[in-house]
């Protein structure tokens, strides 16, 4: 039998905080493979193809590369275009379109890390798989129609549609508006009595005054009841209505894979907030370490690349002084 290749640290997902611990590991000449699922910052990779950071360009700088845009907020293409880079330029270590499936100790106290291609053994994991691969379901009658979608990515499709966009958080906000000037008669249904409060504030008076001029029809203290083919039912305050409809973009939010996380052995409690010393970024498991956005578990607000790129070195730091 073939032996699996060993590395010091084997980090999960190639986002930009997955990529900030292999330069950390790298940096400190420990051996280290990140394995991703996807595409290289595959999260980033499938945003909307307009979409702008909330971020400055300084604040979404990871091993010390300057992110040089002339726009303060860099957008989705810039974003991808500097992490490629940065792979480049540090010759980073990843397995692309591989997808982790396993984690688990054995009796050496050793990690083995299966894939879908491979076997690997490590001394430390890093978690760094983000939340984007799961979205909020809305648990709605006709959520499984092929014209629902929870990702948004370009508004063309929707050119002279009915659209509903549920949420009115960035996402809806951006997909609302992006819709809405490629021609779509767009509707919004939102749960809550107003729009999201991070809202990006250079976009709130724009959706601000195209709901108040009535271009989109925003519906507040509202929920979608019911997807059908070519209508749809939202409960509003002034009753229930039924409208017309060719695509639901649904905006309701994603969560990280807690199942993953428990398959790893992560204690979950009850408010589903992954378990970790937050000096150190090391879970219950010893030597399996949690980074990036992952770690806010349901609170995906509360994370985000400015304050999480430090975990990097908190854990590269933590195996170091832990191995000397
Ligand atoms: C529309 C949108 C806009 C945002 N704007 C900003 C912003 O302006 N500024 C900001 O700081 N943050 C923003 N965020 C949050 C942002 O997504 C995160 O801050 C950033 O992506 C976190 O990086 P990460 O490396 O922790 O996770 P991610 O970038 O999500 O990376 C996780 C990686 O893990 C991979 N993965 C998951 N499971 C596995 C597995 N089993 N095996 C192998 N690989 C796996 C995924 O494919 C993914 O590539 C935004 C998020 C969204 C959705």
């Amino acid at each position: 039998m073939t032996k699996s290749p060993h590395y010091d640290i084997i980090i999960i997902g190639a986002g930009p905080i997955g990529m900030a611990c292999a330069i950390e590991a790298k940096n400190a000449n420990l051996s280290y493979l990140i394995i991703e699922k996807g595409a290289l910052v595959n999260s980033l990779f499938n945003y909307p193809v307009f979409m702008t950071f909330f971020s400055t360009s300084q604040k979404l700088e990871i091993g010390g590369v300057p992110f040089v845009t002339i726009n303060p907020k860099p957008n989705r293409n810039e974003a991808v275009e500097y992490y490629r880079r940065v792979a480049e330029k540090f010759d980073l270590r990843i397995n692309l379109f591989e997808r982790v499936i396993e984690v688990k100790k054995n009796k050496s106290d050793i990690f083995e890390v299966e894939t879908a291609k491979a076997n690997y053994t490590s001394g430390n994991v890093i978690v760094a798989t983000g939340f984007y691969d799961v979205p909020l379901l809305m648990n709605v009658p006709g959520e499984d129609l092929p014209k629902v979608t929870h990702y948004y990515k370009d508004p063309h499709l929707y050119a002279f549609q009915n659209v509903l966009v549920v949420g009115a958080n960035n996402s809806g906000v951006d997909a609302a508006l992006e819709t809405y000037r490629k021609g779509a008669n767009v509707t919004m249904v939102v749960r809550s009595g107003e729009l999201g409060p991070h809202v990006k504030y250079w976009v709130r008076p724009d959706i601000e005054n195209r709901i108040k001029e009535g271009a989109i029809d925003a519906h507040f203290h509202s929920e979608l009841l019911e997807i059908r083919e070519n209508e749809v039912d939202i409960k509003t305050t002034e009753g229930i209505k039924t409208i017309p409809n060719d695509f639901v973009i649904a905006m309701t939010g994603y969560q990280p894979d807690f199942s993953m996380l428990r398959k790893f052995g992560i204690d979950l409690p009850e408010s589903l907030c992954p378990v970790y010393n937050e000096e150190t970024m090391e879970t219950n498991v010893k030597g399996l370490y949690l980074a990036g956005v992952v770690c806010g578990g349901l609170d995906t607000h509360k994370l985000f690349i400015e304050n999480s790129r430090v975990h990097a070195e908190m854990i590269v730091g933590n195996i170091v002084n832990r191995d000397i």
